[in-house]
């Protein structure tokens, strides 16, 4: 049996029984707020510690003989915690035993849908109505958008919100740090909404953190929105209300708590579960999820851009805040934006194909009214590793995305492993073709959506109007960005 890392098949090479008695005697980690470890059901293969270097370079899973067992601990820990494991979950996708796993909040989020008092409130990352059909005996450039609604509804959750709409938060206020680092020469400027590479960056290269933006990730300018703008709309109190994330992503459990990610008085996500937890659940109360009726997202906040759809992709963030940059480098307009017109500004490009593919590393040089914007996307943390060598040897990039999973959270560490049985058949690189055709069904969205750009969502206008004023305000300030790269708050023009 073959296990497929990075689009290459490993040999399965077990090295002890775990139905024998061992003298070796495991050890269970289950104090992590991300990724739990039970070295009870670890067969010794090694295959963690495989992805973690194929992918990322690091190799945190060490080989630690413990009498006559075998044992991958992290960077040769017992905990997680005490490692600088980055929570990507790329191990976890290549353990055939489930030795490693994410920590699971399915009881908690249930005890929160059966408190009366509370109001439960979903939001869904880019990449999750691409990826669950493949469970349901679908295709995986199935979009399931509607049903997922529908399941989630049945379910118990009150609201269903769209993470895409906190993608297009992201960008916008993105947008605007750019300019300012452009400006005053403070480049490159990295993106954040992946939360394994910020770790990365932190513990491997500390002296970048400040090129980090100081811009909150999706499903934190989402959540924080949900418990302050419209708590306030519905006149609920915050402290009623669960925010459930459903992402393709174990890290994202661990950005949920990081200090600095209650800007609302409480940590804005209250339980992350991942697309396969997610799945569990549906299974468990046996949701015919595929002919289930479509719904749509509940109001206010669940319109979004095609922008905010490609997120999940590698190079969707970088193609979505330059879509929006580009608009505001070249138009003074749009810094006094008028909230309420439909009017729309001077037109940059929208389709940028230079950052789209399943490569590990894409480049472009953008000429933006006669700036050269030096860009670099990378998937995999080992890519990003290349790309820090680079700018440490003199190279100039101003704007570095970079997605720990392989083509971004299409491959996130928390989504179901491939199940198609038509592409299983073919072996080789078969999770790579299935994270493709994630991928591709990503722009297929955006391609379909009459708004396509961050700025042009009349709900983030919306927002902006009746709440935070403008991009970089104070308010955006205190709601939008986090603690570790705070700069001074910009003053509303309008
Ligand atoms: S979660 Fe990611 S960084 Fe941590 S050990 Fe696994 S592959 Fe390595
Ligand atoms: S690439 Fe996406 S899924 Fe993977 S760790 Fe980063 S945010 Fe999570």
């Amino acid at each position: 049996m073959a296990v497929e890392i990075n689009g290459k098949d490993f040999e399965l090479k077990p090295r002890q029984n775990v139905l024998q008695n061992r003298k070796g005697k495991p050890f269970r980690d289950f104090d992590d707020i991300a990724i739990t470890r039970d070295e009870s059901k670890c067969i010794g293969c090694g295959l963690c510690r495989t992805a973690c270097s194929e992918y990322n370079n690091l190799g945190i899973p060490v080989e630690t003989k413990v009498e006559d067992c075998f044992y991958f601990r992290p960077d040769g820990k017992l905990k997680v915690t005490e490692s600088n494991c980055t929570r990507c979950g790329q191990c976890i996708l290549a353990c055939p035993t489930g030795t490693l796993w994410e920590k699971e909040n399915i009881i908690d989020v249930k005890k929160d849908l059966a408190d009366p008092d509370k109001i439960v409130i979903a939001q869904i990352a880019p990449s999750l109505r691409v990826s669950l059909g493949e469970s349901f005996g679908r295709n995986p450039e199935d979009i399931l958008e509607g049903q997922m609604i529908t399941a989630l509804k049945k379910l118990g959750f009150d609201f269903v919100f769209d993470v895409n709409l906190g993608a297009d938060f992201t960008t916008y206020e993105e947008a605007y740090d750019l300019k300012d680092r452009i400006l005053e020469g403070k480049t490159p400027l990295f993106t954040s909404c992946c939360p394994a590479r910020v770790k990365f960056i932190e513990d491997f290269h500390p002296k970048l953190v400040g090129n980090i933006t100081s811009v909150r990730s999706p499903q934190e300018c989402l959540a924080v929105l949900i418990k302050t703008y419209f708590a306030q709309k519905q006149n609920i109190d915050p402290a009623k209300i669960s925010v459930v994330s459903i992402m393709p992503c174990v890290a994202k459990k661990f950005e949920s708590r990081r200090e600095g990610e209650n800007k609302s008085g409480q940590f804005d996500v209250d339980w992350v579960l991942t697309t396969r937890e997610f799945i569990k659940m549906i299974k468990g109360e046996q949701i015919d999820l595929p002919n289930l009726e479509a719904a749509e997202f509940d109001t206010p906040l669940g319109e979004a851009s095609g922008a905010g759809a490609i997120y999940g992709a590698s190079g969707g963030v970088m193609e979505s805040a330059v879509r929006t940059f580009a608009d505001i480098f070249r138009n003074v307009k749009i810094e006094k934006i008028d909230y309420i017109s439909t009017e729309i500004p001077r037109q940059a490009k929208l389709d940028y194909q230079e950052f789209r593919g399943m490569e590990g590393i894409k480049k472009a040089t953008l000429n933006i009214d006669g700036k050269e914007i030096k860009i670099a996307v990378a998937t995999g943390l080992a890519n990003a590793e290349k790309i820090i060598e680079e700018i440490k040897n003199g190279e100039t990039y101003h704007y570095v995305e970079v997605m720990a999973c392989p083509g971004g959270c299409v491959g996130g560490g928390g989504q179901s492993k491939p199940q198609n049985k038509e592409i299983m058949a073919t072996r080789g690189n078969l999770q790579k073709q299935i994270i493709n055709k994630r991928r591709e069904a990503l722009y297929k969205i955006d391609a379909g959506k009459s708004i396509r750009k961050a700025h042009e969502n009349p709900i983030l206008k919306q927002v902006y109007q009746e709440f935070l004023g403008c991009a970089g305000s104070e308010l955006a300030q205190k709601y939008l960005h986090t603690n570790y790269n705070v700069k001074q708050a910009r003053i509303c023009q309008n």
